[in-house]
């Protein structure tokens, strides 16, 4: 084998499929017992496709990304719509991103859009600078909004405060003035029409590609005979933890089967920011379109990392930041590993920035003569 690629989720097949049409032999190694990383799929007990590590929407506004994956998969147009449900005693839903309706529903108002424009200009608590999660939420939409939608579903998801976690984390989710209830609004927004594994298949047939699930690093490490190695994995436990962890954050996932009922909930994912241990609730046949006489659904409870569980978010702020460049630094040393993905680099990345960045690196190694012709 030429390379050795640790992992089999987008960063780690992306970049197997990248070597091998450059003429390279590669293993791809995974230690789960199935490829597609955090976004794999499967039928459960009652044939429902279900996401086993929790709901992934595709989308992207770069066409690369959509080009490159369109080789692999067909898709289904899909866009993903969230309600969120402050106060489960009332139980009454607002569409988040919080829009004009999100506005008009909460106070009984009826505001057009200049009226919801002018209303958050009100309420919003200017900062100069925005550092922080609370920075960027207090600033669109100020307190009472960051207290109902953000305050209590950050400490739950991250086990933090608002102020504790950089700005781009809050940032993810956008204020409107319109109606537009659209989750994302990337100019490309689909889901694979036969799932995610069934794609991740298709990216990792090719002759030069061998794939072995089950496996972890540290059992091959010792014997592989490879001249380079791809780590996706976290950063951290490459280099054995030398400087301390690096913080991640885990989840728990509960699916849950609902026989006989068509439809659990009206939007593919409801959202409980302040009760409940779990954070959202996602019903799949919304995501995957399937008709099904039940449902499947699975509710997400984040909890701190332990013996056992995985790393499925990086942790961004400041002295998180600061650990990982001490471990890039080392990264940096070592001539024949290139570390790629959400774990490796760190990086609260959607799976079409890792596609990018598989891609980018992949491409320089080819072109940069480094990639070892069979
Ligand atoms: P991973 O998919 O984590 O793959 C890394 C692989 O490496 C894993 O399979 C792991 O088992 C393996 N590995 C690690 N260490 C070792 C080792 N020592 N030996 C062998 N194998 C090892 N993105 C979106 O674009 N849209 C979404 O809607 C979305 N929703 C998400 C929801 C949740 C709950 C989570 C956690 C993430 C979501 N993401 C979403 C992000 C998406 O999952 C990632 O961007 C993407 O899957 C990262 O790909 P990766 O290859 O970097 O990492
Ligand atoms: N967030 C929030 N309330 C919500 C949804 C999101 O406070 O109802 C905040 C929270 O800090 C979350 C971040 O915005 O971690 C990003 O949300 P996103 O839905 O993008 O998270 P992901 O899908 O990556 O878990």
């Amino acid at each position: 084998m030429d390379t050795l690629i640790v992992g089999a989720g987008f960063a780690g097949a992306v970049t197997a499929r990248e070597l091998a049409e450059a003429g390279e032999r590669v293993l791809v190694i995974d230690k789960r017992p199935h490829i597609g990383g955090n976004a794999f799929d499967r039928l459960d007990a009652d044939g429902v496709l279900v996401h086993q590590y929790g709901p992934h929407i595709f989308h992207t506004n770069s066409e690369r990304v959509f080009a490159y994956l369109s080789r692999f998969t067909g898709w289904r147009p899909y866009e993903h719509r969230v309600l969120a449900v402050p106060d489960a005693a009332t139980g009454a839903a607002y569409p988040l991103p919080i829009n004009r309706t999100t506005l008009n529903r909460l106070y009984g108002l009826d505001l057009d859009e200049a009226g919801a424009a002018a209303f958050l200009e009100r309420v919003r608590e200017p900062k100069d600078p925005i550092r922080t999660s609370e920075d960027v939420v207090l600033n669109s939409v100020g307190r009472a909004l960051c207290d109902a939608f953000f305050r209590g579903y950050t400490k739950k998801q991250w086990g933090l405060d608002l102020s504790e976690l950089a700005g781009g984390v809050a940032a993810r989710i956008p204020t409107r003035t319109n109606d537009d209830d659209r989750y994302f609004t990337d100019r490309f927004q689909a889901m694979p029409d036969q799932g995610y594994t069934k794609l991740f298949e298709r990216l990792l047939d090719h002759p030069n590609i061998q794939v072995r699930t089950g496996i972890a690093y540290q059992q091959i490490v010792a014997t592989a005979d490879c001249r380079r190695t791809v780590f996706t994995g976290p950063i951290d436990e490459y280099f054995g933890h030398r400087y301390g962890a690096l913080p991640y954050r885990s989840l728990r996932f509960e699916h849950a089967h609902l026989p006989g009922v068509a439809q659990h909930q009206p939007v593919g994912t409801v959202n409980y920011p302040n009760d409940h241990a779990y954070t959202r609730i996602t019903e799949f046949k919304h995501l995957t379109g399937q008709q099904h006489a039940g449902t499947s659904i699975v509710r997400e409870i984040p909890c701190a990392m332990g013996p056992g569980s995985d790393p499925y978010y990086p942790i961004p702020n400041p002295a998180n930041e600061a650990l990982f460049k001490r471990y890039e630094a080392l990264a940096e040393t070592e001539s024949d590993v290139v570390f790629i993905g959400r774990l490796a680099q760190y990086r609260y990345y959607n799976m079409d920035q890792v596609v990018a960045a598989a891609l980018a690196t992949s491409r320089q190694l080819i072109h940069s003569g480094e990639a070892v012709a069979a």
